[in-house]
């Protein structure tokens, strides 16, 4: 509507029109309820249909095998760099680690506190460009796990194909926070899948965690309750009082995912504004670049620096003018960062196009 504004932010970020519309006519009386759902206790059954029907509609999305628990949980994506070691190896044990990006570095700093891991390949010499090709990978028979972040939100780099884990257990582990349902994905592939909602599929304070049920209740005796997998996955994500606002907002995204078409549907949207947007890039003869290996850009988040540098604060203020706001790169790499996750409708892509290029042909 004529209101709002496009909002590039990488999250939390965007959201459905639809679905934020349908919110607000549920806010204040839920379905006849006479309550709103933020005042609802957790254990009735009106909640319980929430979380039950959200589940539900995830695991059609990803067509998510039985063997797999899906869990609903708090602390973001941040936490699970601590529960995931403590989940899944004992204290003396090791894991690999891909970093392709700070998110990357972060788990595996987070890990070193509950076990012995290894980054078996950096791409920091590389300012975080580049994937590496998996053959070379130097993996360590005895890892735990192989852990990579699927989607560098910051870097713009994005895995589009895994690699094979070749540690005992055969175990991958991905932090999709930054790329979850915005494609279809093989969660066979996966030991666990984890994800903070705040970018494709809700607000923040929600985390989903996609684990194969044989991974759960091996967690390490320190393992504090809410970072225990077992203890939330014989509780159905309703051991304690769970985000449930968060949580319906959630089902109410994945509802309309489904409208769309499912995943499939949905890639194919974010190709088109991925390909848009890094064509005007990779045509403005170098007025705008992208540093990242085209093979591996992201279709989420897409940096972008000025050939002129001290143009870009003018880019970021003229574009907030009309209405396309949190245009500026993370604090840690500059330039600017367009995040066009789902709910980015291609208006919003072909209006940024539009703006660059007349930007470019005023201070060409
Ligand atoms: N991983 C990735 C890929 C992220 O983009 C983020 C947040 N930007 C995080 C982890 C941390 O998530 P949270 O803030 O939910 O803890």
């Amino acid at each position: 509507s004529q209101d709002r504004v496009f909002n590039f932010a990488a999250g939390p970020a965007t959201l459905p029109e639809n679905v934020l519309l349908r919110a607000q006519s549920e806010l204040y009386n839920w379905r006849g309820s006479g309550m709103s759902v933020m005042e609802m206790s957790h254990r009735g059954k009106e909640f319980l249909s929430i979380i039950q029907k959200a589940e539900s509609d995830l695991r059609t999305l990803l067509a998510i095998p039985p063997e797999y628990s899906v869990l609903f949980l708090q602390g973001g994506a941040t936490t699970q760099f601590a529960a995931i070691p403590l989940n899944l190896v004992s204290s003396d044990d090791t894991a690999d680690y891909i970093v392709t990006g700070s998110w990357g570095d972060k788990a595996f700093k987070e890990a070193q506190k509950f076990c012995k891991p290894k980054v078996i390949w950096s791409g920091k010499s590389e300012k975080y460009t580049k994937i590496p090709s998996f053959h070379d990978l130097d993996q360590n028979p005895d890892a735990g796990f192989l852990h990579i972040c699927a989607n560098e939100t910051i870097h713009g780099v994005e895995f589009k194909d895994y690699p094979t884990p070749k540690n005992k257990n055969g175990i991958l582990i991905a932090d999709m926070s930054s790329n979850f349902c915005s494609k279809p994905v093989d969660v066979s592939k996966f030991g666990v899948i984890y994800a903070g909602a705040q970018k494709n599929v809700g607000p923040s304070g929600v985390t989903i965690v996609i684990i194969r049920k044989d991974l759960i209740g091996n967690a390490q005796g320190v393992t504090p309750v809410m970072l225990d997998y077992k203890i939330h996955d014989e509780n159905n994500s309703l051991y304690n009082t769970p985000p449930c606002y968060g949580i319906y907002m959630c089902g109410l995204v994945f509802e309309d995912l489904l409208e769309q078409g499912g995943l499939k549907e949905v890639e194919k949207k974010n190709k088109r504004k991925g390909e848009l947007l890094y064509n005007a890039i990779d045509e403005s003869n170098g007025f705008y670049r992208c540093p990242v290996d085209k093979s591996v850009r992201s279709l989420m988040n897409v940096p972008f620096t000025l050939e002129k540098s001290e143009l870009e604060a003018e880019f970021i203020k003229e574009a907030a003018k009309e209405k396309m706001v949190q245009l500026k790169g993370h604090r840690s790499v500059g330039g600017m960062r367009a995040s066009i996750y789902n709910a980015m409708p291609l208006a919003g892509v072909e209006k940024l196009v539009a703006f660059m290029k007349d930007f470019q042909a005023r201070h060409a």
